[in-house]
């Protein structure tokens, strides 16, 4: 503890401006990786995370844990092959209602379409050691949607992914990281253990199961932006021109 949780989208080159910021590519999701690496974090399944707030374990000092959103095949067709390369674990939120399908609620924001996960590839994620979780049947503002309808989405999308894997679906995370007092109990309600927000910062002993804290890694990141975010868990960092006129003021201070 504390643990850095990285939230992750598309890997793969964007195919438009609007999707940029979502779109990590392959080769620089392994650079992330082999930064994780080499600066000796341990990389935990989200159920340890859960173990760590609770008090149930002692976390290591340097942990981090890598979820992606919306459950777009690239989790399987690009993302997969480099996790097991390091043989790091994961978590895929799924959208259950766009299974078999495409990302459709993402035209509404110029995104380009694109093939989401199958069943058959949510089960050999799932046999691969992947953790797949819920992101509700149709990536609604749970935080501005009514209850009865926040209660179906996260109830639905749990039973939908139960049934495909055979087993219990305990975790969530926010679409939109939107969230309400009502959207966090209906997923207690539902039966889930834990849940991801976006809200920035480190997950530790005591923080709240149910809106875990994520650092979002956007896909123009550079390697020293990552580097950052591994480290302070923040969503946005300052641009260069802050850390070098920081860095000119430092230095001032010592010729002085
Ligand atoms: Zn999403």
């Amino acid at each position: 503890m504390p643990v850095t949780m990285l939230m992750y989208h598309v890997i793969a080159a964007p195919k438009n401006a609007a999707e940029a910021r979502f779109c990590r590519t392959p080769d620089a999701f392994r650079k992330d990786l082999e930064q994780i690496r080499q600066a000796d974090y341990q990389v935990l399944p989200f159920s340890s995370v859960l173990e760590g707030t609770a008090g149930k374990v002692e976390l290591p000092d340097k942990a981090v844990t890598i979820t992606f959103d919306d459950g777009i095949a690239c989790a399987y067709e690009n993302a997969l092959p480099i996790l097991q390369e390091f043989d790091y674990p994961a978590s895929v939120f799924v959208v259950t209602s766009q299974i078999d399908n495409y990302n459709d609620w993402g035209e509404a924001f110029g995104f380009p379409r694109r093939r989401m996960l199958t069943t058959s590839e949510i089960r050999t994620l799932d046999e691969s050691g992947v953790d797949i979780g819920s992101h509700t049947a149709n990536h609604l503002w749970l935080g501005k949607t009514e209850e009865a309808i926040v209660s179906k989405e996260v109830q639905d999308s749990k039973a939908t992914l139960e049934d495909i894997l055979g087993k219990e679906v305990p975790h969530f995370a926010y679409p939109f990281g939107s969230w309400s007092p009502i959207a966090r109990d209906a997923v207690i309600a539902a039966g889930y253990t834990g849940a991801c927000s976006t809200i920035s910062g480190k997950n530790q002993k005591d923080s709240d199961p149910y809106l875990l804290r994520r650092s979002e890694i956007k896909g123009s990141d550079s390697p020293w932006q990552f580097r950052m975010k591994l480290r302070f868990a923040t969503n946005d960092m300052p641009p260069i021109s802050d850390a070098r006129r920081i860095l000119r003021q430092v230095l001032n201070k010592w010729k002085k």
